[in-house]
């Protein structure tokens, strides 16, 4: 089907028919993701399929891009790959929320409407990680930071699971 991938659907009435749809989306088009990019240029292969299991319309959502994200450290763009495929609960009415499958993530679709490129983003930001980082500090380029600026390597910086902590509360997220 043609996607219009902005415009509200009808849950049902495409979960009944079964309606897929496939296109590229550009990056330009994903405002919540943007903001971690160090270039909006390029698009993601979305693929999204209505359905229907125990009655209640669920979304099999599947994205597949290469993001240019902003490394953390060095500001300078490090590459992810992302390949996602899963499906979620386009919850039309909260009242039969007890109905769900726990196994399946629930999203809220108001008035029994849903917008693919809002699908699309959610799955995206689910793969983006909190802080995305080059591998090493070695494959970090020399960043805009002036000479002497460099942050100090420590031991911790390895290890501790809370390393990004600082930078999450300093982002407000
Ligand atoms: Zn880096």
């Amino acid at each position: 089907m043609q996607a219009d991938w902005l415009r509200p659907l009808d849950v049902d009435r495409h979960a009944d028919a079964g309606d897929s749809w496939e296109f590229k989306l550009p990056l330009t088009q994903l405002p919540r993701l943007a903001q971690e990019l160090s270039s909006v240029e390029g698009t993601v292969e979305c693929r999204v399929m209505l359905s229907r299991e125990r009655g209640q319309p669920v979304a099999e959502v599947r994205v597949s891009a290469r993001l240019p994200l902003r490394c953390q450290r060095c500001m300078r763009p490090v590459w992810l790959p992302v390949e996602a495929d899963s499906k979620v609960w386009l919850v039309t009415d909260p009242a039969r929320a007890d109905d769900l499958d726990p196994g399946i993530e629930p999203t809220l679709a108001p008035e029994g409407r849903v917008v693919l490129r809002d699908l699309v983003e959610e799955e995206i930001l689910l793969a983006v990680p909190l802080v995305p980082r080059h591998e090493g500090v070695a494959d970090c380029g020399p960043g805009d930071f002036a000479f002497g600026d460099e942050p100090e390597v420590t031991k911790d910086d390895t290890i501790t699971p809370f390393a990004g902590l600082g930078e999450l509360l300093k982002r407000g997220r």
